[in-house]
């Protein structure tokens, strides 16, 4: 299938819904996409387009759903396109194309799955959290941020899952970034899923050596992305099973594979 038939496959025109600051810099934007909805599996993403189309578009991890109808994505305002989007109104039209890419999977025999989000890492493994407590496992949540402003608001986070929160200025929960407790929870986990930056990566691969059993980690790599369906290799990185497209292969990787070294965003 050529890029243009790709595309047009899984294009959607959604309504929005609604769009709210949720911490400061970081929107929850809601639209109405029951075709994306119904396909999508945690860790997948969606482009958007972000104004006129000269600009590419942006990828999104699929943050939540609700009644097979609404997604919700939640972004850090960081540039021009993630300005765009946190603008858009309650009955403006966006164009997104999705679900996208290969998600986080659950063994069937894990009970414990232990997620570990560092600040906007907590966009993707929201919806893997639903999923798993909606399976009946148990799920621990490590949220790091440098000060509680950047802090998912706890209330809003899934029915029984266990939040544990650290902050770098101690404004709230454990002083300190989220591997400084990491290790404490890991031995209690089945399964560890993690979303944040490169750094965080970097630590947990350096901590795993460590560890009593060398548990099973998922990432999610946040690239730099062009197509965003596996046509255009912008996003290629290697691997140590060879040459791989974050957009098509990824964005999720077992730790394992991945060469940190590598990965330029
Ligand atoms: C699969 C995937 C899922 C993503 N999911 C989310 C999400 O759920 N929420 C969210 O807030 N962001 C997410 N991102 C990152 C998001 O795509 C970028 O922040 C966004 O494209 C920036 O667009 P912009 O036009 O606002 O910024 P630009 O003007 O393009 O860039 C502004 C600044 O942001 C940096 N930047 C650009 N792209 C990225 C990137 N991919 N990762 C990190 N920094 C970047 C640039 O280096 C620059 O410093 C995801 C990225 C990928 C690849």
């Amino acid at each position: 299938m050529g890029v243009e038939a790709a595309h047009q496959s899984k294009q959607v025109t959604a309504t929005v819904t609604s769009n709210l600051e949720l911490m400061p810099g970081h929107h929850l934007i809601c639209v109405e996409a029951p075709s994306i909805v119904a396909k999508a599996r945690p860790g997948q993403f969606i482009t958007v387009r972000c104004g006129g189309t000269l600009i590419l578009r942006r990828p999104l991890s699929i943050h939540k759903s609700i009644d097979s109808k609404y997604l919700y994505l939640l972004f850090k305002i960081v540039g021009k396109g993630t300005t765009w989007l946190s603008q858009r109104q309650r009955g403006e039209r966006l164009d997104l194309i999705g679900p996208l890419g290969k998600g986080f999977s659950i063994e069937p025999a894990s009970q414990k799955l232990l997620l570990a989000a560092g600040g906007i890492g907590i966009a993707p493994l929201f919806f893997l959290a639903q999923k798993a407590l909606g399976e009946g496992k148990s799920v621990k949540l490590l949220l790091g941020a440098r000060t509680n402003e950047g802090l998912y608001p706890q209330k809003d986070l899934p029915r029984g899952i266990e939040a544990i929160i650290t902050t770098e200025d101690g404004s709230e929960g454990t002083k300190g970034k989220l591997t400084d407790v990491l290790p404490k929870y890991a031995d209690w986990a089945d399964q560890i899923y993690a979303c944040g930056p490169i750094g965080m990566y970097k630590t947990i691969a350096d901590q795993r050596q460590q560890w009593q059993v060398n548990k099973p980690v998922q990432v999610s790599l946040e690239v730099r992305m062009g197509c965003g369906i596996g046509a255009c290799f912008g996003c290629s990185i290697k691997t140590k099973n060879g040459m791989k497209q974050v957009c098509h292969d990824g964005p999720v990787f077992d730790l394992d594979e991945v060469i940190l070294e590598e990965i330029k965003i």
